[in-house]
C-alpha cells in the first residue's frame, strides 16, 4: 500500500544551519549531484558520521518543492543530546560539509487508505520532525481530513516551528495545533503537562465533528510512545490498527 522508493546512498552537503530551539539545530542538506530526492511525507535518512557513527534522522522537510524547500535538500531537526556523539558530530559541522546519506527508510506515513480519516499526530521534542513534513504535504492538498498536532516540550522556548505552526493553524481551519508544556512559565496560557493526558479531550472534541475515527501517530522516545499507547488503548479503547508509532531510541 506505501509507495516503494528505494533506498539509495547519496552524498550530500550542508547548506546552512539554524537555532531552532535553544537544543536543537536545524540542518539543511544539498544533494551534490543536484539530482532531486525522492521520499514520502515521514520518512528518514541514515547518516554516516564523522568517526564511523551512523544515526537515523527523520526528514523534516515536505517532498518536493515546496516554498523554501528544492527538490535537491530536505531538512533535519536535530536535538543535541548531553555527551551523545552522533549528535555532537552533527553539531559541530559546518555549512559546506558532506557526508554519505542512506534513505529514504521508514513506514511511518500517512498512508494513501487513511487519508479520509482523521489524524491526531503526538510528538514531544524532535518527534516533531516527520509531523512537519506530513503536515506540510497534507494542508497543501486541496482538502483533507481534519489534523490535529499535540506537541509536547517543556518550556514556551522549545516550541520548534513555533510561527510556522500558528500560521498553519490559523490558514487552515482543518488544522488544530495545540502545544502543551510540562515547564511553563506564569505568562504561558496555553495547556500545561505531558501529551498524553490532552489524548482524550483532543479525541472527543474531534468525534463532535462526526465522521470516521482518527489515525494516531506517536513519534518520539520511547517511554512518551508507551504512555501514549497506554492511554489510547487502554482509556480511549483506540483500535491498534490506528495508532501508528516511531520510535527514536
Ligand atoms: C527512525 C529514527 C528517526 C530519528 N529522528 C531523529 C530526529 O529527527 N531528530 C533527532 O534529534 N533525533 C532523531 N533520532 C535519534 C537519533 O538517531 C540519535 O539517536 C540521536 O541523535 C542521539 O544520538 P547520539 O549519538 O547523540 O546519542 P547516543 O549516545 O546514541 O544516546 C542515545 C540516547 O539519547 C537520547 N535521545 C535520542 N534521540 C533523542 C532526541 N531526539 N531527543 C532527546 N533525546 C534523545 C535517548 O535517551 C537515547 O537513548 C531518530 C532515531 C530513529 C531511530
Amino acid at each position: 500500500v506505501i509507495r516503494r522508493i528505494p533506498s539509495v546512498r547519496r552524498e550530500v552537503e550542508l547548506l546552512e544551519t539554524s537555532e531552532l530551539s535553544p537544543s536543537v539545530r536545524r540542518f539543511v542538506w544539498r544533494s551534490v549531484d543536484g539530482e532531486p530526492f525522492d521520499f514520502l511525507a515521514g520518512q528518514w535518512m541514515k547518516l554516516y558520521l564523522p568517526g564511523g557513527l551512523e544515526r537515523d534522522y527523520s526528514i523534516a522537510s515536505p517532498p518536493r518543492a515546496t516554498g523554501v524547500d528544492g527538490a535537491d535538500r530536505f531538512e533535519l531537526a536535530v536535538t543535541r543530546v548531553e555527551g551523545g556523539p552522533g549528535s555532537s558530530a552533527l553539531f559541530s559541522l559546518e555549512p559546506g560539509a558532506r557526508l554519505t546519506v542512506l534513505g529514504p527508510n521508514g513506514l511511518f506515513v500517512r498512508e494513501d487508505r487513511h487519508r479520509d480519516a482523521p489524524a491526531i499526530y503526538v510528538a514531544t521534542g524532535t518527534g516533531l520532525a516527520p509531523f512537519r513534513a506530513i503536515l506540510l504535504e497534507e494542508l497543501a492538498r486541496a482538502e483533507s481530513a481534519p489534523q490535529v498536532l499535540v506537541f509536547g516540550c517543556r518550556t514556551e522556548a522549545d516550541l520548534l516551528y513555533r510561527d510556522e505552526l500558528e500560521a498553519l493553524a490559523a490558514a487552515h481551519p482543518r488544522f488544530r495545533y495545540v502545544p502543551t508544556l510540562s515547564r511553563a512559565g506564569e505568562g504561558w496560557t496555553g495547556l500545561r503537562g505531558y501529551v498524553q493526558t490532552h489524548l482524550p479531550a483532543v479525541t472527543s472534541e474531534l468525534a463532535a465533528l462526526g465522521g470516521p475515527p482518527p489515525h494516531y501517530y506517536v513519534c518520539g522516545l520511547g517511554r512518551m510512545i508507551d504512555d501514549a499507547r497506554r492511554v489510547l488503548k487502554e482509556t480511549l479503547g483506540v483500535d491498534r490498527r490506528c495508532i501508528h508509532t516511531e520510535r527514536y531510541d
